[in-house]
């Protein structure tokens, strides 16, 4: 299904359900911000918020689209802009009585300011987009780091998402690569929701399922047009990243996007930042995490496929004094979400399911790309899992592999390789 499609909906679902498209106008093209001025056409007036950055990236662009509905813009002067409390007040401060919309320029900080901050005015928000970095345009969650902590907030979609290929095409290198590993990832997460749907009967769209695969597909298959930067490869990448959103909308949650992989990503960042120690950018996580969960699927896989007998793990040790090893200061947060959801306790339960569903489940498992096929994808990109390793060394990597999923109230494989005696 094209992008333009998606954006119309599906009604009567094969899922039983019907999937709305809250996004009105998504533009992926060579010029799109002369779009602008057409789109915007009932609004007068407008505030602009970008970066140093980002605005020299388009923002000359986007004002002269807009012209004189612009009443005030807001650059961040910040080297690197966090998206706190400091930067929310500014943007609030800018917030003006008659203000009609909020044009965001840029990626992932700006797209998360600018969704939140329109969020909490009612007022509708536009999103130029500078780097196909991430897959959070098209999403409702924005996130923000609050009182030192990530969180993700509930916000709305943008009403228009404006990618300029001429704009991203000209973004950092490593920002593009960071794009391209955030939908490798979706591998990942689709086998785990699958998993999901077998071990705890969650809800999955057959079509959302088919639909992301195909957006993955279609931009694994352009990695060498990608790397030379050119138009149609990273319209292809830009499309996947709006996709996915639009398929996350469709399903009311983030299965068709997020799973054991993002756990893990999610874990480096947020110890990063409690240990004040050096973490990859979301994307980069995310890829080299997935070599991370390939690993473990085929250790799993291969346990089911053979006699052995399934046996529930034992915990050794305290729990509670690992968590709080790990997460330190985040720690306690992450005890009262695991006590509320219970999925220690259920253990038995899924072990017995894992027992009777063994062959199912392992060739649901050998579905997704193997570790070899991953460490493939990373090097095409001109990543090398040693520098993975080499930053985050062996015990940080394995506290992720056993605790990252204690972040979330999601099931992924993490769940069921820790349930396992191995
Ligand atoms: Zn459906
Ligand atoms: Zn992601």
């Amino acid at each position: 299904m094209k992008l333009t499609e998606l954006l119309s909906g599906i009604e009567n679902c094969s899922c039983g359900r019907t999937h709305p498209c809250p996004i009105k106008h998504v533009i992926i093209e060579d010029g799109a911000i002369g779009r602008l001025s057409e789109i915007a056409d009932g609004y007068k007036n407008i505030l602009i918020i970008a970066d140093n950055n980002t605005y020299r990236a388009a923002g000359e662009r986007v004002a002269s689209a807009l012209g004189d509905r612009v009443y005030d813009t807001l650059i961040f002067p910040d080297k690197l802009l966090v998206p706190n409390e400091c930067a929310i007040e500014k943007i609030n401060g800018r917030i003006s009585e008659g203000c009609d919309l909020i044009v965001g320029i840029g990626s992932g900080v700006i797209s998360d300011l600018a969704k939140y901050t329109s969020y909490t005015h009612s007022l509708p928000y536009y999103i130029v987009a500078t780097a196909p970095s991430m897959d959070g345009y098209a999403s409702v969650g924005a996130a923000l780091i609050l009182g030192g902590m990530k969180v993700t907030e509930n916000a709305h979609v943008p009403e228009a998402i404006i990618a300029d290929t001429s704009v991203l095409r000209e973004a950092p290198m490593d920002m593009i690569i960071a794009g391209y590993g955030d939908i490798i990832g979706k591998y990942s997460c689709l086998n785990d929701w699958q998993l999901a749907a077998i071990v705890r009967d969650e809800y999955i769209c057959k079509t959302v399922l088919s639909e992301t695969f195909e957006a993955v597909e279609r931009t694994r298959g352009a990695i060498k047009g990608i790397l030379e930067r050119c138009p149609e490869a990273i319209a292809t990448l830009t499309e996947a990243l709006i996709s996915v959103g639009i398929l996350m909308a469709y399903v009311g949650n983030s299965r068709p996007a997020s799973g054991s992989e993002h756990h893990l990503s999610h874990y480096f960042e947020i110890v990063g930042i409690e240990r004040g120690e050096r973490y990859l950018s979301h994307g980069l996580d995310v890829f080299y995490s997935s070599l991370v969960t390939a690993k473990i699927r085929e250790e799993l896989a291969e346990l089911f496929e053979s006699e052995k007998e399934i046996l529930p793990a034992e915990f050794e040790g305290d729990y509670g004094e690992k968590i709080r090893r790990i997460y330190g200061r985040s720690a306690e947060g992450v005890l009262k979400l695991q006590e509320k959801l219970g999925f220690y306790s259920e253990r038995g339960e899924r072990v017995a399911i894992y027992s009777e569903r063994r062959k199912e489940i392992a060739r649901l498992l050998r579905k997704a790309p193997s570790y070899r096929e991953v460490e493939e994808m990373l090097y095409e990109a001109g990543l090398s899992p040693k520098d993975f390793v080499k930053l985050y060394g062996e015990e940080k990597i394995r506290d992720g592999v056993l605790y990252s999923k204690d972040l979330k109230d999601r099931y992924t494989v993490l769940w069921a390789y820790t349930d396992i005696k191995r």
